[in-house]
């Protein structure tokens, strides 16, 4: 087999290329090649709608089967690459077969990170990173009362609060001192531990897992280093995401924390473009260092980066990352990157269900996670992008004057 473009991995990056791709008018031939089985589906409502059982599988689909077959996109599912060859520019599956490019998009997500703690294999300890998990933990829920989430990230949290909708018995346990720990700050992460532990879930901050126990192979028990033992039916551990682009980094190409790539997406190999949760690009929103974002809006921007670099054309200004997640009637969305901030700053009243916290440097607006605050949330990103100093003294917290009004 042999393609203008190879693209591997048919999640949101990967399927995103292609169409892009076409959408650009790319006339060559073009695989989508993964090792998943089915069509190309979005990952977002499986922790949310879908894991509820709200959302039927065929409205996860990016595309329709047509859709593919009429762009001439061909689908090579079912396969995995173990090996990348950049001087021949082949790619080698699992099973031998060897497929033949001219430039590689490299889309290869990642994979959940599982605990090494003893029992971490027993039936019943499950991670979500794919439809195929969902499912798992759906069938497995049906016998389920007592779930322990290890981790309190987006995952954890969506989780909890999806199993607390279908009236499960909820524990999550974090070992750090607040939830959310690495994406946001201090007063939304206190909002959100107070709307979780309100609605009945039992959160365990600064707790740390030493062991889980079973019984006929299936887990019972999660055993706390404090010597508690939480019991179990179920075990969700949302602890992270390892980047899947091993195959690229063996072949020789740079990076660590997935592969490195510049602002055309190329990595440091000829001809092989990276894109989405595996790729590490310096961002000018965390000034000028080096991210690895893990969002549908950075998947999709990228992949159209990468398309038009494939295509030997100018690629667009870079997009302010955003990002949402949904928790019980809480909608969260998240703009720019709120790290390495002077000030953070609650504007409006979290009591009221409806507030932002706004993160700034140096008298810029670098961040915003808005509560139920959609308006804040567009004007936050037009303040962000355009990089503008705003005004101090108290104004940015008080929400009878919109943020437009205060660049
Ligand atoms: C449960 C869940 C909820 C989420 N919620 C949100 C949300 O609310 N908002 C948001 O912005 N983002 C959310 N995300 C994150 C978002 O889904 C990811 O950022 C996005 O899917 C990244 O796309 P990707 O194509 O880089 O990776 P993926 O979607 O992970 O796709 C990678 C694909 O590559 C395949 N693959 C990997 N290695 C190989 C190989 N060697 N050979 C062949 N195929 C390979 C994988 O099987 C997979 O199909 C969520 C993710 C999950 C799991």
């Amino acid at each position: 087999l042999a393609f203008d473009v190879l693209i591997v991995g048919t999640g949101h990056a990967g399927a995103h290329a292609a169409i892009s791709l076409r959408q650009q008018c790319f006339g060559g031939t073009i695989a989508l090649l993964g090792e998943e089985t089915g069509l190309p589906y979005e990952r977002p409502p499986l922790s949310k709608a879908y894991l509820a059982g709200r959302k039927a599988p065929e409205r996860l689909l990016i595309r329709t089967s047509a859709f593919w077959s009429e762009r001439g996109i061909a689908l090579l599912p079912g396969r995995r690459v173990v090996a990348v060859e950049p001087d021949r520019h082949v790619v080698r599956a699992a099973d031998g077969e060897r497929i033949q490019y001219g430039k590689l998009i490299w889309a290869g997500g990642g994979r959940a990170r599982k605990l090494g703690c003893a029992g971490s294999g027993l039936a019943g300890v499950c991670t979500l990173r794919s439809l195929a998990d969902a499912d798992r933990m759906r069938t497995g829920l049906q016998e389920a009362e007592r779930v322990v989430i290890i981790g309190a990230g987006f995952i954890g949290l969506e989780v909890a609060a999806t199993l607390k909708a279908l009236g499960k018995k909820v524990t999550v346990v974090e070992s750090e001192a607040r939830v959310l720990s690495r994406a946001v700050g201090v007063p939304l992460a206190k909002f959100l531990e107070q709307e979780h532990r309100a609605r009945g879930v039992d959160l365990r901050l600064g707790s740390h897992v030493a062991h889980m126990e079973g019984i006929d192979g299936h887990v019972s028990r999660v055993v706390l280093e404090s010597g508690e033992r939480l019991p179990a039916d179920m075990v969700v551990v949302g602890v992270g995401l390892i980047p899947e682009a091993d195959a690229l980094l063996d072949a020789g190409a740079a990076g660590g924390d997935g592969v490195d790539v510049d602002e055309r997406c190329q990595t440091s190999l000829p001809d092989i473009h990276a894109v989405g949760d595996c790729a590490s690009q310096v961002s000018p929103f965390r000034h000028g260092a080096r991210a690895r974002i893990e969002s549908v809006q950075n998947a999709v921007e990228q992949a159209s980066t990468a398309a038009s670099a494939v295509l030997g054309k100018a690629t667009g200004r870079h997009a302010v990352p955003w990002f949402w997640s949904e928790q019980y009637d809480l909608r969260v969305q998240m703009a720019g990157l709120s790290r390495d901030y002077d000030d953070c700053i609650v504007r409006g009243a979290p009591t009221s269900g409806s507030f932002s916290v706004l993160y700034v440097r140096d008298q810029r607006l670098i961040a915003a996670d808005c509560v139920n605050a959609p308006r804040d949330f567009a004007q936050a990103r037009a303040l962000i992008l355009n990089g503008a100093r705003v005004r101090g003294g108290g104004a940015l917290s008080d929400s009878t004057i919109p943020l437009t009004a205060l660049g």
